[in-house]
């Protein structure tokens, strides 16, 4: 089906349409809105969405110049205290170019298609070093094999590559000069560094390209749901599809992302399952 005139990639629509194409139908085509929890308890759930979100505002804060000080007497739980402690005493800041911007979105298009990332944190200056930064407050550390595969570590490099003259004084921004770090709140000796290339990037933009062909050919209402019920444990459409009632336990939803590609940012992706689309 033609995609909305607005529409634009994301990662999490990527992610969403990897895991189950009618959901990516669902949520991003048809913005069909079902009350419905995606995992249980809810009250854990959302606490524990709530503290990422202070987490990354309480960077964002840092970035923008409020004074360490007055952030580390603003936190008020244990978990903020912890994680903000581990990420001053990380060193991670010494090894950033000095040049920060939080919160960056990018965009870039191509043939017909728009992509949109925000970067948690972007570092670099015109002709030197890139380094986009992700801060993960989950409960499990991936395994490397699974975060380099990501599509989020692919799409943001991607995209950084093809929207990166502006932030170059209008020089083309070369893949070698891309890197992404993924730094983990609960595990801060564990930083994930992916170094970006020429290869990746030519792979990357066939890649995507194949993809966002794909979808855009896909008739509407021929989306077709995954065969992988799993999925539909952490899906608000689970009624909708009569995927069952309940919702699964949200301690579950991390160690399932592990296994089969869902949660908070890692999915191994296989772009070889792509079909070529012809126009
Ligand atoms: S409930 Fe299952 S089949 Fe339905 S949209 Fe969600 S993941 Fe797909």
């Amino acid at each position: 089906m033609p995609l909305p005139p607005d529409f634009h990639f994301s990662q999490s629509s990527l992610k969403d349409y990897f895991d189950c194409p009618r959901r990516f139908e669902l949520r991003h085509l048809q913005k069909v809105k079902w009350p419905a929890p995606l995992s249980e308890p809810i009250l854990e759930q959302e606490r524990h969405i709530m503290l990422g979100e202070q987490f990354h505002h309480l960077l964002h804060q840092l970035f923008i110049g409020i004074p360490p000080d007055l952030l580390t007497s603003s936190l008020r739980s244990k978990e903020l205290r912890e994680w903000w402690d581990a990420f001053n005493r990380s060193g991670l800041l010494d090894t950033l170019p000095q040049n920060r911007h939080p919160e960056k979105m990018i965009s870039a298009s191509w043939e017909r298609y728009r992509f949109l990332a925000k970067l948690d944190l972007l570092a670099g200056s015109p002709g030197q070093r890139w380094v986009i930064v992700d801060w993960k407050t989950s409960t499990h550390r991936p395994p490397s094999k699974l975060l380099k595969n990501d599509i989020q570590s692919r799409l943001y490099p991607f995209l950084l590559v093809q929207a990166g003259n502006s932030l170059n004084n209008g020089e083309p921004l070369l893949p070698d000069q891309v890197e992404m770090i993924y730094w983990f709140a609960n595990f801060p000796g564990q930083i994930e560094e992916i170094h970006y290339s020429q290869e990746k990037y030519q792979k990357d933009r066939e890649d995507f390209t194949k993809l966002a062909r794909e979808i855009s050919g896909i008739p509407a209402g021929r989306f077709l749901m995954t065969d992988d019920e799993r999925k539909c444990r952490f899906c608000n459409y689970r009624s909708l599809c009569n995927r069952g009632d309940t919702a699964g336990d949200w301690r579950e939803l991390e160690e399932e992302a592990l296994e089969i590609g869902n949660g908070e940012g890692f999915h191994d992706i296989d772009f070889d399952q792509i079909g070529e689309i012809a126009f």
